[in-house]
Formats: C-alpha cells, structure tokens, sequence
C-alpha cells in the first residue's frame, strides 16, 4: 500500500516540476519508514541492509533535495533528518527535539504561541520559506 506521506511526496515531486527518480524514492520510503530521526550514515548502513546500496555523497544530495521540496527536516542540532509530520502545514514549522532520547515532536509557530510577523518586520527582514525552527526540550518520558 502506497503511505499518506508517499502521495504527498509524490505530488510535490510533481507539482515543482522535479523528476521523481529511483534514488529520491529510495531515500524517501527509507525516511518515512523511520519513527525517529536519522542520520545519513545510519541511512545508508539501513539502505545497505535492505538491499538499496547508495554512496553517502548521493545520499546527502537526495536529503537535500528533499529538504529543499519541505518534506525533511534536517534537525541540526544533531545532524539528523527526518520526514516532515505535517508537510502541508502553512505556519513555519517548529522541531522540538528531545535532548535527551531525540524524540522529535513536531509543531508549528501557531500553536507553540510563537508570533515572529512583527518583530522580523521591524527589522526588515523575511521569513525564508521552508525555514524551520529548532526548540530543544526533554520530552515527557525524559523531563
Ligand atoms: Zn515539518
Ligand atoms: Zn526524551
């Protein structure tokens, strides 16, 4: 069965006009599949085992592709990816990282009560669209 996140992946693919090649579908599937973040080298080690043998050069270009199309996030904090949970949310997206476990809990500026229109018009400046925002927390089960 074809996932949720695959058909919305797919429509991006689609609707900005990029190619949706074997390699990109590879790296999508292998992130969807994961409940936690994950770091391209575990990504490969996971492609290797499933039979989809990838470099980790290509790997980083597909994740970022998919970075760029707002399907995965890249938590920098500690240099892992993940699938977007909300992919078609319009308010920015808020990435609240366990410091503890990496539990990801994914919200968005709305409901963390973040308001950044004023203050960033204040200063002149623009939200970059796609850009995501990191809040480090120690969820439920590690607070
Ligand atoms: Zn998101
Ligand atoms: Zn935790």
């Amino acid at each position: 069965m074809v996932s949720k996140s695959k058909i919305t992946a797919l429509d991006r693919c689609y609707k900005s006009k990029h190619s949706i090649t074997p390699q990109r579908m590879v790296v999508i599937d292998a992130l969807i599949d994961q409940k936690k973040a994950i770091s391209a080298y575990d990504l490969r080690n996971h492609l290797d085992v499933i039979g989809k043998k990838l470099n980790i050069a290509t790997i980083y270009r597909i994740l970022d592709f998919w970075c760029s199309l707002n399907l995965v996030h890249r938590i920098s904090s500690i240099n892992k990816f993940i699938f977007c949970a909300n992919p078609n949310e319009k308010h920015t997206h808020i990435i609240n990282c366990c410091q503890k476990c990496e539990k990801i809990v994914e919200s968005c500026h709305k409901k963390m009560g973040i308001d950044f229109s004023g203050g960033i018009e204040d200063l002149g400046l623009q939200l970059a669209s796609g850009s995501h925002l990191e809040v480090p927390v120690f969820c439920a089960s590690c607070r």
